[in-house]
């Protein structure tokens, strides 16, 4: 299985799972470009030539990419792609940590947090530090979610993103089911699954009784409330401001402050 993770620098880096264990450290979002390395990309390789089937999870424009560099195991690459608004890249977010706790006093980082279960724009940041501290923050108090979720912090290119449509790259499409209808909703937060081809709908049917509740819903259903399945993230009006600011070395809080009275 290869998904996105952490390293031990919170650097976000696609890596594989081999067994059950280490599946924990590619769960949970990270809104942090993630490098797809030379390394793993070798080891996928390996992986695929030996016959081994690989499921891989990520970014659409990464799915594409992978799939097109081992189309020839067509058979035994199965591919899951995410709704994708864009994120920004890995040197925010070192800055970011650096500013608010100092990286290397943070033993735990997740963006959103199951714990309290999650809702349409109601995230909640858990951080947990070495000295066994703990932060919770929604995401309107927290600068970096404010530069993600704003799209002034995104990576460039989004804008032009050619992934923002119901014309998947994987064969199963994962996000967050905004909007949920009352019969679906739990509180906890629930996941849409769009099923794009003969291998997704096998790979879902395999996991489908795991699930604590499904409904089928009309594919335009999602599209209506997912703006990322209908056009590609707009460029922010403060972005040139915020990445001015970046780059003369300013916090990402001040920048985003900076970059909001520019607008
Ligand atoms: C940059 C980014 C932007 C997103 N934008 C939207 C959006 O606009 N609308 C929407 O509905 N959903 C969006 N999502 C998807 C959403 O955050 C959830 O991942 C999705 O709903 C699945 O949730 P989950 O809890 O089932 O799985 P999760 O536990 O969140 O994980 C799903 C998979 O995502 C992979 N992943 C995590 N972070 C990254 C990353 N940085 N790069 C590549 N792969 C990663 C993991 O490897 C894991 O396999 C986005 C995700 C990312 C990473
Ligand atoms: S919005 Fe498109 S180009 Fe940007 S990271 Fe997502 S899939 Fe890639």
């Amino acid at each position: 299985m290869c998904g996105a993770a952490f390293d031990e620098d919170f650097r976000c880096r696609y890596e594989i799972a081999r067994d059950e264990a280490s599946l924990a450290k590619l769960r949970g979002s990270k809104y942090v470009k993630a490098a797809l390395r030379r390394g793993f990309l070798d080891e996928m390789r390996t992986a695929l030539e030996s016959g081994v089937p690989v499921l891989f999870t990520g970014t659409p424009c990464h799915v594409a990419a992978v799939r097109r560099m081992f189309a020839k195991f067509a058979d035994t690459l199965f591919t899951v792609d995410l709704i994708c608004a864009g994120c920004p890249d890995q040197s925010i977010f070192d800055r970011y940590l650096e500013n608010n706790w100092g990286l290397s006093n943070v033993a735990k980082y997740e963006f959103r947090s199951k714990a309290r279960g999650w809702r349409h724009r109601h995230y909640l940041l858990h951080v947990v530090l070495k000295d066994g501290r703990e932060i919770w923050r929604e995401r309107g108090e927290d600068e970096y979610m404010t530069a993600m979720s704003s799209g002034l912090g995104r990576s460039g290119g989004c804008q032009n993103c050619p992934y923002c449509t119901m014309d998947r790259p994987g064969d199963l499409t994962i996000g967050d089911f905004w909007l949920v209808p009352e019969e679906m909703d739990d509180g906890k937060g629930t996941s849409a699954i769009l099923v794009n081809n003969e291998k997704g709908r096998r790979l879902f049917e395999s996991v489908r009784g795991d699930f604590v509740k499904t409904a089928e819903y009309p594919p335009f259903y999602l599209q209506e409330r997912q703006w990322r399945l209908r056009t590609p993230p707009p460029l922010a009006p403060g972005r040139a401001a915020f990445m001015e600011c970046i780059a003369s070395g300013m916090s990402v809080k001040e920048a985003v402050e900076k970059a909001q009275e520019a607008d």
